[in-house]
């Protein structure tokens, strides 16, 4: 049962927990719908608190009994918990409580899986296992015994003992139970050994339903490699003789960091050439590593509460993106994270959604799981790292590990770490993290005598509950191009610290060409006024990839947007400076296909918003597909060489170079696509050998509409295969013209496949039609009422996935009268539904505002 009016909860109301929990032993009688869970916890007044009040969290269960040293009480019990008298000293508490895992639908707590059990707990799901002090702070030692009669049972730590129909664990670090983990049921293992640099041999396992085995090989490779990493790069060993990965199918989000025993939604780890596509591998690669370092950014130093969430996943993100920029390719991986930022954290920012990196309130915390907290978090660390410089950030992070291992931290131990390895003051950096909103950066200049000055002036917006915002200290790389392309000023760091600034560059000839905010140095929108030519000519000779790569963004936005505001023909100087940089063979294919992605019609929608324009999502599309069309005739035989040059004849790999390639083969097919009406396209799905190649095809035969005879091919050849078959809705529904987005929808979730209760389906499918904004923003108002129909259906049996798929609606504002009636009318049907949980109550009254 929720509550009916949800309760903001304050960071400022911080107080440390009453008593703390020494150890904690549990015991687990699985059975499907009758779980008993006994506990044994040994608490000890915290000197730090002077409240002697003992709560324990609980929720959904139900109590069998209950003993304080061994003496049975009966203590009061309410939906969010329970209460007792307790003495003034140390004492055990003991409780045995039932739960229901098969009727646990929410995926939060212990829960099944196809036959099989796991937990998940952060942020707040252990609480749903039985009575205890559910929050970061409390960190105690476990002990776990399983009895139940599965082949196969797992909890963190280390295996103690097992015999028939049990088996014991134990985890020696202290840990908030949010990182607790369980799981049980018939798994067969992918094992492979480390041994780490001061000679620990660690047992490694991925633990898979029968069947999966051969689709374990590529995650253990990557968590071998970022085992090595952590040492190399952060001198972070690991600390168990075991690591567990399990891969489960029903999981709301990614993938779980529990101590020793990560748990993952099965799309993030299983993986093999026929089945996942180059961009999958490289995903599975990212979150491998991002779980495993967050035994030491998470684990080891945990969050006192939870408004700190970014200390453990702004940091964790960071690592996972040097990681991979170590392992790949670093431009390439800069310009995806940019991409992503802007399409996610930017849209989240601008909207009825803001909130600073570290939030001041919430209702549910399930809810800031977000860009915000996660991708700009890890820009903070970036900027952090740009500002002191590499040296400082290294001694700063051991630091870090020394100071505060084995604690529960907030983010100002984080930036004190950093004063004072450096002696900087970071009381303005600080802003970056309690101030919500993208700060804008207008850029002006001039040029005189040999001197040139840049003008800065940084602006940003309000945001809800934060009219008025301070200037932040903003860290802005710039290098400054000659009138030949030559670079006559290397890259420098200019630190802006007030509201207006200006920077001066002496001794050159001629006015220079600035290649402001390279490698895209903080997270902030540049308002530039510049010529397209000016564009052109950083497209062809920035030094810096990123910059490079934002000029032909910054041509192509431009040129559509005129498109779309005056019925403007596609510019020719964009279509000029594309197909000259398409057919530069000294540039990475890799960089070359992201150079040929177009902004995406939601980037298009904003960019009008911003310049007081109402977007017609309609026109975006039909702007973007005359644009695709001209491009097609002027690249068509660069095209088809550049398709035939970047064939792939080696075996498949999923390493950066093969992906470039493909990747760039691939734009050239949906180039041909356009011209050839789908033959190639056919020869390509007809022959592929790998998924990249199939997929890539179907969706040029879809785009063509020349699909069906695939699509029907494609499910006969993959319906044993839940992850593939995710992709086989996805697609139909992205590829679907505008007007048939939504209906499509509908009639794929009465496709027998279709289920409400798996997250992964259940995005393929809704989330797709949230994801194609002409589809989704149709002018009938389907898109938005399918969507509605389907969180409605099921918020009473996942309020946690429900309530972040809500946030599809966050950019309603911006549309037309027409539209902004019918989505208010969706948003407020759903806040009418009866007993709406807590999740999709905060979120759609946020949204609605
Ligand atoms: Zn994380």
């Amino acid at each position: 049962m929720k509550d009916a009016s949800p309760q903001t909860i304050y960071l400022a109301d911080y107080t440390p927990p009453a008593f703390l929990v020494e150890k904690v032993h549990l015991t687990f009688r699985l059975s499907p719908e009758k779980t008993r869970v006994l506990s044994k916890i040994e608490f000890r007044p915290n000197p730090a608190s002077s409240s002697r009040t003992f709560f324990l969290h609980g929720e959904n269960l139900r109590l069998i009994g209950a003993k304080i040293d061994g003496a049975a009480i009966t203590p009061q019990v309410t939906a969010e918990g329970l209460t007792a008298d307790v003495p003034d000293a140390p004492f055990t508490f003991e409780a045995e409580v039932e739960i229901d895992p098969a009727g646990n639908t929410a995926l939060e707590g212990l829960y099944m899986s196809n036959g099989m059990y796991c937990t998940q707990c952060e942020a707040e799901g252990f609480r749903k296992i039985t009575y205890y002090p559910d929050r970061p702070d409390v960190m105690s030692v476990f002990t776990v015994r399983i009895e139940g009669d599965m082949p196969v049972m797992l909890s963190n730590g280390n295996p103690v003992a097992e015999g028939d129909g049990w088996a014991e664990w134990h985890d020696p670090w202290p840990k908030p139970a949010y990182l607790f983990a369980l799981v049980a049921g018939d798994l067969v293992n992918h094992a492979d050994r480390f041994t780490t640099r001061s000679g620990r041999k660690v047992d490694l396992n991925i633990w898979v339903r029968p069947g999966d085995e051969g689709k374990c090989a590529f995650g253990m490779e990557a968590l071998k490699k970022s085992m090595t990493w952590d040492e190399e790069v952060y001198g972070r060993e690991y600390d168990l003789d075991l690591f567990n990965i399990v891969a489960v199918d029903d999981f709301n989000m990614g993938a779980m960091e529990n101590k020793g025993l990560n748990i993952f939604n099965s799309s993030c780890v299983l993986a093999s050439p026929e089945t996942s596509t180059d961009a999958n591998f490289e995903r599975i690669e990212a979150i491998i590593a991002h779980e495993y370092f967050h035994n030491w950014t998470g684990n080891r130093i945990t969050c006192r509460d939870w408004f700190q969430l970014c200390l453990k996943e702004g940091l964790t993100v960071y690592r996972d993106s040097e990681f991979t920029a170590d392992m790949r390719s670093a431009p390439v991986k800069r310009i995806g994270d940019v991409i992503a930022l802007r399409a996610r954290q930017f849209r989240e920012d601008n909207g009825p959604l803001a909130h600073p990196v570290r939030p001041e309130s919430f209702v549910e915390i399930n809810n800031f799981y977000t860009a915000t907290v996660y991708e700009k978090g890890a820009e903070l660390i970036g900027m952090l790292k740009r500002l002191v410089g590499d040296d400082a950030y290294g001694r700063a992070l051991d630091l870090y590990f020394e100071r505060h291992d084995g604690q529960a931290c907030t983010i100002e131990d984080w930036l004190q770490v950093f004063e004072d390895a450096t002696g900087r003051d970071l009381a303005q950096f600080k802003r970056w993290y309690t101030q919500a909103g993208t700060p804008r950066l207008r850029v002006s200049e001039d040029y005189e005598g040999g001197t040139y000055t840049l003008h800065f002036e940084q602006h940003t917006p309000p945001t809800p509950g934060q009219e008025v915002k301070d200037p932040r200290v903003i860290p802005i790389a710039v290098g400054l191009l000659g009138p030949n392309g030559d670079e006559i000023k290397e890259t420098q760091l200019l630190e802006m610290t007030e509201a207006r600034q200006s920077f001066t560059f002496d001794g050159l000839a001629a006015k220079p060409v600035p290649s402001i905010l390279r490698d895209f140095s903080a997270p902030v929108i540049l308002d530039r006024e510049t010529s397209n030519e000016e564009r052109a000519f950083l497209l062809a000779h920035d030094t810096d990839p990123f910059n490079k790569w934002e000029a032909g963004r910054a041509l192509a936005r431009n040129g559509l947007l005129a498109m779309i505001r005056e019925g403007a023909a596609p510019d020719a100087a964009y279509l000029d400076a594309v197909h000259t940089m398409a057919r530069d063979e000294t540039l990475d294919p890799a960089f070359r296909a992201l150079a040929h992605g177009l902004p995406s019609e939601d980037d298009l929608a904003q960019s009008l918003h911003d310049a007081g324009h109402t977007p017609d999502p309609q026109a975006i599309w039909e702007a973007l597909e005359t644009l695709r069309d001209a491009r097609a005739v002027t690249m068509e035989a660069t095209a088809r060489a550049l398709y035939d040059r970047h064939q792939v004849t080696a075996p498949y790999r999923p390493d950066p170079e093969q992906t470039g390639a493909r990747a760039l083969a691939n734009a050239a097919l949906a180039i041909l696509t356009r011209r050839d009406g789908g033959a190639q396209a056919q020869a390509q799905y007809d022959a592929a050998d790998n998924m990249t190649q199939q997929l890539a095809g179907l969706s040029c035969l879809l785009q063509a509409g020349k699909g069906a005879a695939a699509v029907q091919a494609f499910y006969e050849q993959w319906q044993h295969d839940r992850l593939v078959i995710d992709k086989w809705f996805s697609l139909q529904i992205l590829q679907a013209a505008p007007q048939d987005t939504a209906d499509t929808t509908a009639r794929l979730t009465e496709h027998r496949d279709f289920t409400i209760r798996n997250p992964n389906r259940f995005r393929a499918t809704l989330g797709a039609l949230a994801m194609s904004p002409a589809g989704f923003h149709h002018a009938s108002g389907k898109g938005y009422k399918t969507l509605a129909d389907w969180l409605i259906a099921l918020d009473p049996l996942n309020p946690q996935t429900t309530a972040r798929m809500c946030s599809a609606f966050e950019t309603w504002r911006r549309y037309d009268a027409d539209r902004r009636a019918l989505i208010a009318e969706q948003l407020d049907r759903i806040l009418a539904s009866p007993n709406l949980s807590r999740d999709t109550t905060e979120m759609v009254s946020r949204i609605r505002g």
